[in-house]
């Protein structure tokens, strides 16, 4: 079994020795997030990781590193399968019982790693009372794993000495391998707010403790809940809103929002929300869900050490969700896992703003993104806003200014994995009807398609659909 820290320290470690300087933070100036996917597999040896973060391709208007490591982690699987149909044995995939399909091998897990929590509603955070007081000047607190919350002001010495011992080895039995694909975090979006909770602006303590039902609810420990933690996500059209009124209940939490940050607002819903689906339909999308008996799930989620709720990282990701039935065989809501572990990425906003002190000039986020996949061909891809770094504005139309894991390049391994496989051996939804473009296909992938359509139906109802035109490309 492997804990929270093990799974942090992996995609640390990770980040810090396999990625390359380009597209990391400039130090004491820049931050950054880091997202990953980490195979769990149950003997012997260790791995690889993926960690990373933002990378965004084409097109890509979505480049939170959640996005980009569940496309970096579509990019591996497109890879394993490519494996499994030339019948090599060191696949994660075996034959399912089904023409044409595949499933993972027995006792393979995946774990979703981020150093912060998700945007959107699972970073409604309360703000305890106790927070407020003198001995912490500090503006965003670090609350550690749960049960430890309350116990006091994470940021002594105390805590400092917890993170030094922590080299210990990392336990053999796990295997790390990263997925990362779709767009990690940062870097298109130039506001602070993109990403993870932040302080409110300003704090009232004076809230009456009413409101607080609506919004933040109470701490298990029976501290008062004075304000919350905000998220610049919006809500879509037709949820409610937030009240916006000042302390813990600014916000009205369990709704659909949209991604914080510049860029086009109508097309990405926020972090929360896609992980929230993805417990539902899988990591894999609709292309893949062709080949496939099941959905790729994610067995467990697990935060860096950063302002964190529980409650509210269960109601993001999980509690939306609960009542979801009817869904097609082999899908299912998936009682995920999720934990905080107590390790802070070395790179991310608290960590960069606690080491420069009074350095002169602004924080600001790294404007580039780095998507790691463990696949042989080019595993790295570093991208600034959207674009491989040092792309002319003239090469950026042209094919290789794509990021490897736009959707262009996705379906085209896709395409390209399928015609290493004769059709007879193709599965029943690809030999129905001749498929030609991106929508074609997705729209094709019928149990997919049903299973989102009921979960849109009993769930989702406003989410944000891209208008179809944008994948018709061959
Ligand atoms: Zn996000």
């Amino acid at each position: 079994m492997w804990t929270a820290d093990e799974i942090a320290r992996l995609c640390y470690e990770h980040y810090q020795t396999r990625l390359p300087k380009q597209g990391k933070p400039e130090p004491n100036r820049e931050w950054t997030l880091l997202a990953a996917v980490v195979k769990i597999q149950p003997a012997t040896d260790q791995a690889c990781g993926s960690a990373n973060k933002p990378v965004q391709g084409d097109i890509l208007n979505d480049s939170h590193a959640e996005v980009i490591a569940r496309r970096s982690f579509q990019r591996y699987l497109l890879h394993q399968l490519h494996l499994a149909a030339a019948l090599k044995e060191n696949s994660i995939f075996v034959p399912g019982t089904q023409r044409g399909l595949w499933k993972l091998r027995q006792g393979i897990l995946f774990v979703f790693f981020s150093s912060h929590t998700p945007c959107g509603d699972a970073s409604i955070i309360p703000m305890l009372e106790f927070e407020d007081q003198p001995c912490c000047p500090v503006s965003i607190r670090w609350a550690n794993k749960p049960s430890e919350e309350a116990s006091g002001n994470p940021e002594t010495p105390e805590d400092e000495k917890k993170y030094e011992d922590l080299g210990s080895p990392v336990t053999k039995k796990m295997r790390l391998e990263p997925g990362i694909p779709d767009g990690v975090a940062h870097c298109q979006s130039l506001d602070n707010q993109e990403s993870g909770p932040v302080p409110p602006t300003v704090s009232s303590s004076n809230v009456p403790t009413q409101e607080l039902a609506t919004v933040a609810g109470r701490a298990p420990s029976g501290a008062k809940v004075v304000d919350v933690y905000r998220t610049g996500a919006k809500c879509v059209p037709g949820e409610a809103g937030d009240s916006g009124k000042p302390g813990a209940a600014y916000h009205q939490v369990g709704l659909l929002r949209v991604k914080p940050g510049r860029g086009d607002r109508t097309c990405s819903m926020s972090c929360s929300d896609k992980l929230a689906r993805w417990n539902v339909l899988g990591c894999q999308g609709a292309l893949l869900m062709h080949l496939l008996e099941e959905p790729v799930y994610l067995s467990a989620v697990v935060i860096g050490r950063c302002p964190y709720s529980q409650e509210a990282m269960r109601r993001a990701l999980t509690g939306r969700c609960q009542n979801v039935s009817a869904l097609p065989k082999g899908f299912g809501v998936q009682e995920v896992t999720i934990q905080q572990s107590g390790l802070l990425f070395e790179q991310s906003r608290g960590a960069v703003q606690a080491k420069r002190a009074d350095s002169p000039g602004r924080l600001v986020p790294c404007g580039a993104a780095i998507s790691w996949s463990a696949v042989p061909e080019q595993p790295l891809d570093v991208t600034a806003n959207g674009f491989p770094q040092g792309t002319t504005r003239k090469a950026i139309r042209c094919l290789q200014a794509r990021s490897q894991i736009s959707k262009v390049e996705l379906f085209r391994s896709f395409q390209k994995l399928l015609s290493s496989i004769s059709e007879d051996k193709w599965p029943d939804s690809l030999r129905a009807q001749k498929l030609e473009t991106y929508h074609e296909y997705k729209e094709a992938a019928s149990t997919y398609q049903e299973a989102w359509s009921a979960l849109r139906k009993q769930a989702f109802g406003s989410w944000i659909r891209n208008p179809p035109d944008y994948h018709q490309f061959k």
